[in-house]
């Protein structure tokens, strides 16, 4: 039988944002904490993020800008979301981040139906967030849209048929979308355990095997060179 890695591997490449976009006008975006162009920026405010972005998108002639999957970040540091004194702090991103100034159109990577929805409205988290439900030759798994607008939960119904490449939500802009510079949050997740609207994109060093495993690379699916 074939992995979900194969499936995805096969399957046709979807794109998850603003479809008129091509992958031509898409660049590479380090964020790592060894990314030392980073140093020397000030970046705190969702506004700081937005500024920088978009000098990274004029400088590369580029409209998106993407990456993140399986990257160690310190940008979680203002959120106690993703540290308290009773965790590991979790600065890994296991979802790969789609970077675009405006409420850009989100569609289905495939066709499936609405597991989930639900405003995750923490500083730093994902804000308005949908997953979905997905079953490719007898192997479920999961892919989920974070930093949503709050418009697109509206109307939504667990269960809900969905087609590849339908529209389901736009991007939201900071502060609904958890305060960040806009962009997509576009994860696979094989076993959702139990959660339902939410599920975690960022991980400790020592959760980071099984998230892996569990959370196989976006890009796999949405094959962007
Ligand atoms: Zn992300």
């Amino acid at each position: 039988m074939n992995t979900i890695r194969d499936i995805l591997q096969q399957t046709e490449s979807a794109k998850v944002i603003a479809n008129h976009i091509d992958y031509a006008d898409y660049v590479a975006l380090d964020l790592s904490v060894t990314n030392t162009d980073l140093a020397g920026e000030s970046l705190t405010a969702a506004k700081d993020y937005e500024h920088y972005i978009q000098r990274y998108l004029d400088n590369h002639q580029a409209q998106i800008a993407f990456g993140g999957y399986n990257e160690t970040r310190n940008l979680y540091q203002r959120s106690a979301v993703f540290k308290n004194e009773n965790t590991d702090e979790r600065n890994i991103h296991i979802g790969l981040d789609l970077w675009i100034n405006e409420a850009a159109p989100i569609y289905a990577a495939l066709e499936g139906k609405i597991h989930s929805f639900q405003n995750n409205e923490a500083l730093g988290d994902y804000g308005p967030t949908i997953i979905l439900e997905h079953e490719i030759e007898g192997c479920k798994f999961h892919t989920l849209y974070g930093h949503l607008s709050l418009e697109s939960l509206k109307d939504k119904k667990v269960g809900q048929p969905i087609a590849k490449g339908e529209q389901i939500a736009e991007l939201g802009l900071p502060p609904v979308n958890g305060d960040y510079a806009p962009h997509l949050h576009f994860q696979i997740i094989i076993d959702m355990e139990n959660k339902k609207g939410d599920y975690p994109g960022v991980c400790s060093s020592k959760t980071l095997a099984f998230y892996l495993q569990n959370c196989p690379d976006p890009n796999l699916l949405l094959k962007i060179k």
